[in-house]
């Protein structure tokens, strides 16, 4: 047994608008036991010689911070992409040439070193939405899953918890047009051997859980959608889908099938409180009310919306018809939730021209509980008795936050910011320092090894 406190200088607990000061944290092999404000309760005498043992954590401690979308191969395409003009269609061409040239081993190395990256950032869970599964060719590797069995080692030497959303992707456009070039080693040949495939991979680990994917409608046939869907409902897991990303993603679907992407999941049973839309950016009206009423998750990317010039979306209409929120860090041109949390209000004040769409408590509930439900870990995402003992340590005297109310971080702090972390009740970062990991150089190396100089 494996017990840990820890005295919070604040800590931000579930339902509360605000941190609350002075809050013991008792865990006990992983699992929160007790959490008690002090500030109130008198902090008896008897109080303060329990505490002689426990973690002191200056500055604001949050749960967890769930990152709902990940390519971890994306990590080695910042600020190569920026110079030459183009769109979403001309950086994936760049993103292709990456992917050409990674294996298992070459992936091991790039996504432990960008995990680890997550961990510096208090990110202790991720979604991997993992399409390159087979060898250059298409090929598979002796190991059908060899590059998923390498996504989950990376993370556990990252220290963080990794759900494998297991894409399906069978074509390279909406009519049906095969797979081509770079794009061969993500392809199965149909969602029937997709899924033979899935099924055959069973991490050991506790860390680390699979869940289903559809890549886009643009990579999965209108008659296989469902296939893909009950595989994920006989299973229980979560299934996400690339959702909306680009008006000519909209245009293509309606030109094959005479409904918007939205319409066409709907139909083949693809929506519902266990999927989550990626990105969801271009929705229609009627697309908002399909995805609200199914209870649907939306998982928005700012940071590399932005990036692609994809475009905002209607997020507040989306959460207002019922689509909880979660976020995602996606390509990794920046990795830093604070960031992407800010974005979802900040983006929304530009779209409308209107402050205060969502409160601070809000953008907090989608980078924690909403990231953890959309990956299947009901149990993490609050500093609550019987979840995980995630924490993550926001300092307060940096030159960003220093005189910031703590209630204010989320529009105040950079994942720079971030001191400490916990998972599972293993402390993952201590001073800003992961424990195992050098980081830069574990980036620089890996990059420098898939990537023309
Ligand atoms: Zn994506």
């Amino acid at each position: 047994m494996t017990a840990t406190r820890w005295l919070a200088e604040y800590a931000w607990l579930p339902e509360h608008a605000e941190p609350t000061p002075d809050v013991l944290i008792e865990a006990v092999d992983g699992r929160i036991t007790a959490v008690t404000p002090l500030v109130g309760g008198g902090a008896p005498a008897a109080g303060v010689e329990v505490l002689g043992d426990a973690v002191r954590l200056p500055g604001l401690t949050l749960p967890g911070l769930a990152n709902a979308h990940s390519h971890a191969f994306h990590r080695a395409l910042r600020g190569r992409t920026h110079a030459r003009r183009g769109d979403f269609w001309s950086w994936r061409e760049a993103m292709y040439a990456v992917a050409g040239r990674l294996d298992p081993d070459s992936y091991l190395a790039l996504a432990r070193a960008a995990y680890a990256e997550m961990a510096l950032t208090g990110i202790t869970c991720v979604g991997e939405f993992h399409y390159l599964h087979h060898g250059p060719d298409g090929t598979p590797y002796d190991d059908p899953n060899a590059m998923s069995a390498a996504l989950v080692e990376a993370a556990a030497h990252a220290g963080i918890r990794l759900t494998l959303l297991d894409a399906c992707y069978l074509t390279a456009t909406v009519d049906g047009a095969p797979l081509a070039g770079p794009q061969r080693r993500f392809g199965d040949g149909d969602a029937l051997r997709w899924a033979e495939r899935v099924a055959a991979f069973a991490p050991e680990d506790d860390h680390a859980r699979v869940g289903a994917a559809i890549h886009s409608v643009r990579a999965v046939p209108a008659e296989q959608l469902a296939t893909v869907a009950n595989l994920a409902d006989r299973a229980g897991v979560p299934l996400h889908v690339h959702l909306s990303e680009q008006p000519a993603e909209n245009d293509a679907c309606r030109a094959a099938h005479g409904v918007t992407p939205t319409r066409l999941l709907a139909e083949h049973g693809v929506l519902g409180p266990h999927t989550t839309a990626v990105h969801a950016t271009h929705p229609t009206g009627a697309d908002v009310a399909l995805l609200g009423e199914s209870r649907t998750g939306v998982c928005l990317c700012p940071t590399t919306e932005r990036d692609l010039a994809d475009g905002i979306g209607p997020v507040r209409r989306l959460v207002e018809a019922g689509s909880p929120l979660s976020l995602g860090s996606d390509s990794h041109a920046v990795v830093d939730l604070f960031e992407e949390a800010r974005a979802v209000e900040l983006d929304e004040r530009l779209r409308t021209r209107r402050r205060g769409h969502f409160t601070a408590a809000e953008l907090l509930h989608a980078a924690t509980v909403g990231g953890h439900a959309a990956l299947g870990w009901g149990d993490a995402g609050r500093l609550a008795v019987g979840d995980r003992a995630d924490l993550v340590t926001v300092r307060l005297d940096s030159a960003r936050t220093a005189g910031v109310p703590p209630v204010g971080v989320f529009f105040a702090a950079t994942a720079a910011d971030v001191t400490h972390v916990v998972v599972d009740g293993r402390t993952v970062v201590a001073e800003g320092r992961h424990l195992t990991v050098d980081v830069p150089t574990e980036l620089r190396d890996a990059i420098a090894a898939v990537t023309l100089p």
